[in-house]
């Protein structure tokens, strides 16, 4: 079946996802046979933060091309910038790469691997004279020769130094003779073009930093628009998949294999539009700076897009996987709905979690007839799924329910409890309310049995058995869809716009069985919504984290919950 189009996996729903532009490019290659029927691929994230839903995006899409069409896909740390990786986002990122469901097998690489060849590759641009060593500074480059389109800019005094002493220099820059900014290498290229990326770019600049992989054996650096396309080729990459702020650095990236001999493969950049997210920001320098400011608790606050925040808040991979896919890949950017990605968790939720009771803003209920009641009733784990079975939840004559589920002078309409009104209790027969004390509400109870005609149906705990838990609930982080634009728009800072009620904790009650949950088990709190055991949780201490609200037709009977 390897290669076959026909072999796609076909998604929950039964429907083949949909040929975007890049299945249709592949396919085509395939038929065409042009790179000898391989499909390569590769995810190279700088590890400089921690990888968000944008990235889930690219990571999906490269490892999910790898596996439709029985290519492969590598793992690559882009890595040429020394100064800025941090080694513990190395491993956050294979972490979360591996729990969205995907293997780079052996092929997890650094760039810094590739620094001794891809100083060859320069070497040998300066041997053929289509790149030289220049001494202007950045800032007179940038400025003044550069120039702006549609004006062409001006040569480098240094344009046209003969090969053998731009190589000499390149061998001194090397060998640390020359300070930061002092010398770059520039690829000869056209400084008439209206592409500004092609205006003799810098391929190595001088940066006398140790590297978290190579140490100090370099002082000299690469420029990712030089080190990209090097980086793809030495691995075979066949296509390779960016964000559309590339697609003006492509006829660089062409030019340098194009240009160079020996590379032991010819790999093709093709752009989609990155995912943009409402309600959120989405790079890692704002991100950073989120947690730097103390605005969340971490990067793996269950209110950030990241992929580890996302996983904290009770996200299953399976959701993100489907939402990456049906956005569709497109050549636009545009503003995603977070309420689509939360619709999908929902279905998925709904599919496997196990259903139990709990109470956040708890009201006390004390029955009179005690000696009627049974030790516990019968509740069911998953109506969606059979095989879950049911489970015995303690009952007794202390009762937790919602404050909101009892009014002492409802409104007309109010289905659920009032003083003299009998309501359903989920599992376990009836309430009428008879009496209303200061901190309590006094009910009898009646039996399944009894039949009473209510419109209500509420949920409880056994105050008696209840066990107690922190439950964090969360709203969007932002008030506004798109907060830097808005800034922008309105000249203001975009943390006017964090939300300040994007984290509400609350002191609730759970049922008894969830007293020894572990860390990420995640649960569906009948008529509250989906939730997840946080990892700051003990034996002593649950805490529970709000993973989406629930869409349920009771609770919107019953008013907003
Ligand atoms: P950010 O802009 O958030 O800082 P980045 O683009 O600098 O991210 P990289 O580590 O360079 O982050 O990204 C690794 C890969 O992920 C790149 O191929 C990039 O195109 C892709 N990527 C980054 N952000 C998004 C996004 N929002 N949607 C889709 N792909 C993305
Ligand atoms: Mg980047």
């Amino acid at each position: 079946m390897k290669n076959d189009p026909t072999s796609r996996p076909v998604d929950a729903g039964g429907a083949a996802p949909a040929k975007h532009f890049i299945r249709q490019i592949i396919e085509e290659d395939l038929r065409a046979n042009t790179h000898g029927g391989r499909v390569v691929t590769r995810f190279p994230p700088e590890p400089n933060g921690y990888l968000h839903i944008g990235h889930a995006k690219a990571v999906c899409l490269n490892f999910g091309m790898a596996r439709e069409y029985g290519g492969e896909c590598h793992l690559r740390m882009d890595d040429t910038n020394p100064t800025k990786e941090e080694v513990e986002y190395i491993e956050s990122i294979r972490e979360d790469v591996r729990w969205l469901g995907f293997d780079w097998g052996k092929h997890f690489y650094y760039a810094s691997d590739y620094f001794d060849k891809m100083y060859e590759c320069a070497a040998q641009l300066i041997r053929k004279g289509k790149a030289y060593v220049c001494g202007l500074t950045a800032e007179e480059w940038s400025k003044d020769y550069r120039g702006a389109p549609p004006a062409p800019g001006r040569a480098s005094p240094s344009r046209n130094r003969p090969p053998e002493e731009s190589l000499a220099l390149f061998e001194e820059m090397r060998a640390g003779k020359h300070p930061d900014g002092s010398l770059c290498v520039r690829a000869k290229i056209d400084m008439a073009s209206p592409n500004l990326h092609l205006r003799d770019p810098v391929l190595y600049r001088i940066l006398h930093a140790t590297h978290p992989n190579t140490g100090d054996r370099w002082c000299i650096y690469p420029t990712y628009d030089f080190a990209h396309p090097l980086e793809d080729a030495f691995e075979g990459i066949t296509h390779s998949l960016c964000t559309l702020e590339f697609e003006v650095h492509r006829p660089l990236y062409d030019w340098v294999i194009e240009n160079l001999d020996g590379l032991p493969s010819r790999p093709r950049q093709y752009e989609f539009a990155r995912l943009n997210l409402n309600y959120t920001v989405m790079s890692k320098r704002r991100l950073l700076e989120l947690v730097q400011e103390g605005r969340v608790r971490g990067w793996d606050d269950p209110r950030m897009p990241t992929i580890c925040g996302l996983r904290r808040r009770g996200y299953t991979p399976e959701s993100i996987r489907a939402f990456t896919e049906v956005i569709g890949l497109t050549k636009y950017e545009s503003l995603s709905d977070v309420a689509r990605l939360e619709h999908g968790l929902r279905d998925d939720l709904n599919k496997r979690a196990a259903r139990r009771l709990a109470v956040l803003n708890p009201l006390r209920v004390i029955i009179e007839n005690a000696d009627a009641l049974p030790a516990s009733v019968n509740a069911v784990n998953n109506p969606e799924d059979e095989s879950a079975g049911t489970r015995p939840v303690p009952f007794s004559s202390e009762l937790f329910i919602e404050r909101d589920d009892f009014m002492e002078n409802p409104p007309p309409k109010y289905f659920r409890l009032s003083p003299g009104g009998s309501v359903r209790l989920r599992y376990a027969g009836f309430l009428t309310c008879t009496r209303v004390e200061k901190d309590a509400i006094v009910c009898k109870w009646s039996p399944p049995e009894a039949g009473l005609k209510v419109k209500g149906t509420i949920h409880w705990v056994s105050a008696k058995h209840a066990v107690p838990a922190e439950i964090r609930l969360y709203d969007r982080l932002f008030t506004v869809e798109d907060p830097l634009a808005q800034a922008a728009a309105e000249g203001k800072d975009y943390h006017e716009f964090l939300n300040p009620d994007s984290l509400v904790t609350v002191a609730g009650f759970v049922e008894a069985g969830l007293a020894d949950v572990r860390p990420a088990e995640r649960f569906q709190f009948e008529r509250l919504g989906y939730f997840c055991a946080d990892p700051d949780s003990t034996p002593g201490k649950l805490v529970f984290n709000r993973t989406v609200t629930l869409k349920d037709p009771w609770a919107k009977a019953a008013g907003k919950r």
